[in-house]
């Protein structure tokens, strides 16, 4: 590409400007890269015009209504590197960094068009080749730039670079000793997002900071498709970090701590691209997919930036990698400088419309930079202004304390400082008391978790007792209606006794093994019909013997009905209760809160009833129970009810 003059007139005359105030708009410059061989070939036509310096005309074929675009400079095919770099404004960017702001500059656009080759140049011819000092980028230009503005300030300033590309969301340090691997992004108050474990450089000349970008270059992730040679599949960020060497410099890769002095960072973004018209497949789709979602993530948290009630609603920066790091770029305290790049071709026509209009929007977004804490490196104009503010302010007040003491004038001096103290004492004890409360707060909510966790166990338990204290009356009533049927049936018709039962499972209430319900002459001594569905032992442990008993015998003119096994563990659980057997527990155990708490908070609330009515139902089951055993009395041979029942 050959060289040429300056574009007509002055677009970057707007840019050379500082800050103007305390909001200032990303700038966004628009590079329109000319046709490419591919394209020409084709016979594509040209949808874009620019009419003067800061305007693009866009024709859709087909002949729709035109579209204007304006922007901070519109740059067109036939621009050389050399024009875009004096005319983007990098140069003040870069006199900010000096000052101590954070500043950024980006491409944006579809893939293949142009966005590294603005940067960087056009992508290395071969291993070693260096680019041709002509078409060298923004990038290398502003290097050389810098390196000779900091021989000439006349004091000393350390230079370092870090270079890191986020590629399928991942952060990887190019520049590391080893190969790159992923690193963590991490946020802290005083730095913002950073990324962890990053290796920063320091250079002393600007052979060691390009050495620095083709090691970079190299590493990074590119491949081939049908849109661009040598497409970029990852975002890539390179930042220069520019300080004051001074005894108490912290370096900025120290975690916790703001960085010292300014920055300029370059941040190359992998191109949109519409996967069916780059044709990616497998390892390049994922990519594409990978870099389209990251992109979403920015236009989305652009447009809420443009949002005029931002302060209240939130940019979701968090969304991924890129827009983390460019937090501060776009909606912080930093300058920023976007340069679009699309293609001429009608052809592309849809993406780049679509990079028109994002870019518009970016242009609206403003920023608050802040440069260094120190009062002396601020520019000028802003701590004049800050000056005169502070001192109305001080105006204010002064007149505002001459009042009150014109109004009271009991309060001078001494008890006007006594009245500050005493404020101050104040906020501290409630600071404290809050403190103070929220702690015990947190203690008594988890211990009302604990009592309403204990009432559900306790309430099932009641409700199980219940549900078969109800079914006792349906046994049959001799006299007084026994609660087992094994009470019923007398133990002496089973020969096969524990241990030597076959099945040596026991009834859990009784405790005699449920072998007599296998038993060949159950059906005689347990008239089945008189036990009511809900009797225990009938429904709960009838129909068929557990899992380790032998199966029904011959004898046995009935079918097993099927047995759930919540029967099984609702007449264990009954059983064991009754028994006064160790229960394990199902709750946590109950918090030992401190006597004065009020009974709801140490979740006793409710559970008294709960507890009372629990040991009522399990009384009048062990009475049920007693007065069945007292009706038939077991033999000498065989373990009774009573036997495996505890005292209540
Ligand atoms: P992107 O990074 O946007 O995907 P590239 O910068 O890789 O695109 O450019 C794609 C191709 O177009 C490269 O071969 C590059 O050399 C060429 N190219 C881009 N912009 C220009 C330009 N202004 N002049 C000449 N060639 C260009
Ligand atoms: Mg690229």
């Amino acid at each position: 590409m050959e060289e040429r003059g300056s574009p007509d007139g002055d677009p970057a005359r707007s840019l050379e400007q500082g800050p103007e105030g305390p909001e200032t708009p990303i700038q966004v410059v628009l590079r329109v890269r000319p046709m490419s061989t591919a394209e020409l070939h084709r016979g594509d036509q040209s949808a874009l015009h620019c009419s003067g310096t800061r305007t693009l005309q866009v024709s859709p074929p087909g002949g729709g209504p035109d579209m204007a675009f304006r922007f901070g400079a519109v740059l067109d095919g036939a621009c050389t590197q050399e024009d875009v770099f004096r005319a983007c404004g990098v140069k003040r960017l870069g006199e900010l960094a000096l000052h101590g702001f954070s500043c950024t500059v980006f491409t944006f656009g579809q893939t293949g068009s142009g966005k590294t080759y603005t940067l960087t140049g056009p992508p290395p011819q071969g291993e070693g080749v260096p680019v041709p000092p002509s078409l060298t980028g923004i990038m290398q230009r502003t290097f050389a730039w810098l390196l000779d503005r900091v021989h000439h300030l006349g004091f000393p300033v350390t230079l370092r670079a870090s270079y890191l590309e986020i590629y399928n969301e991942q952060v990887r340090d190019l520049l590391s000793l080893g190969s790159p691997r992923p690193l963590p992004v991490r946020w802290s108050k005083a730095r913002g997002f950073y990324v962890e474990q990053l290796r920063v450089v320091e250079f002393g000349s600007l052979e060691a900071l390009m050495e620095l970008l083709q090691m970079g270059l190299s590493r990074r992730q590119s491949s081939s498709h049908t849109l661009n040679q040598a497409s970029s599949r990852s975002h890539a960020l390179l930042t220069l970090y520019v300080s004051r060497p001074t005894p108490q410099q912290v370096p900025p890769v120290d975690p916790g701590k703001p960085p010292v002095g300014g920055k300029l960072c370059f941040v190359d973004l992998a191109g949109s691209e519409k996967v069916a018209a780059t044709g990616s497949r497998g390892q390049l789709m994922l990519e594409a997919n990978s870099i389209n979602r990251s992109l979403l993530a920015l236009g989305h948290c652009i447009s809420l930036l443009l949002d005029p009630q931002r302060k209240q609603s939130h940019i979701p920066f968090r969304d991924s990698k890129l827009t983390k790091l460019l937090a501060d770029s776009l909606g912080g305290r930093g300058v920023t400088l976007m340069v679009a790049c699309v293609s001429p071709s009608a052809q592309c026509l849809p993406e780049t419309l679509s990079t028109l209009r994002y870019a518009s929007r970016a242009q609206r977004v403003t920023t608050r930079p802040q440069g260094p804490k120190s009062p002396g490196a601020k520019p000028p104009q802003q701590g004049a202004a800050e000056l005169l503010h502070l001192q109305e302010e001080n105006h204010h007040l002064q007149s505002q304390l001459d009042q009150m003491r014109t109004k009271a004038p009991g309060i001078h001096g001494a008890r006007v400082a006594w009245a500050q103290r005493n404020l101050y004492g104040m906020l501290q004890e409630f600071m404290l008391e809050n403190e103070r409360l929220r702690k015990e707060m947190r203690q008594l909510r988890s211990s009302r978790d604990l009592a309403w966790a204990e009432q559900r166990v306790l309430a099932q338990q009641v409700h199980e007792l219940e549900r078969h204290l109800h079914s006792a009356p349906a046994l049959p009533q001799q006299g007084s209606a026994p609660m087992c049927p094994c009470s019923m049936c007398p133990a002496a018709s089973c020969r096969a006794r524990p241990p030597f039962c076959p099945c040596f499972h026991l009834c859990p209430l009784c405790r005699v093994s449920l072998a007599h319900w296998a038993c060949p002459r159950r059906e005689c001594l347990v008239p089945q019909q008189e036990l009511g569905p809900e009797a225990p032992g009938y429904i709960s442990l009838s129909a068929r013997p557990p899992p380790s008993a032998p199966p029904p015998s011959p004898g046995s003119s009935k079918p097993p009905r099927e047995r759930s096994h919540s029967d099984w563990t609702q007449t264990q659980v009954l059983a064991e209760m009754l028994i006064g057997e160790e229960v394990v527990p199902s709750a946590p155990p109950m918090p030992t809160g401190s006597s004065n708490m009020s009974p709801m908070i140490r979740g006793e609330s409710g559970i008294p009833n709960l507890t009372q009515k629990l040991d009522t139902v399990t009384h009048q089951i062990s009475n049920s129970l007693n007065l069945g055993q007292s009706q038939s009395q077991p033999s000498d041979s065989m373990q009774g009810p009573s036997q495996g029942l505890s005292p209540p």
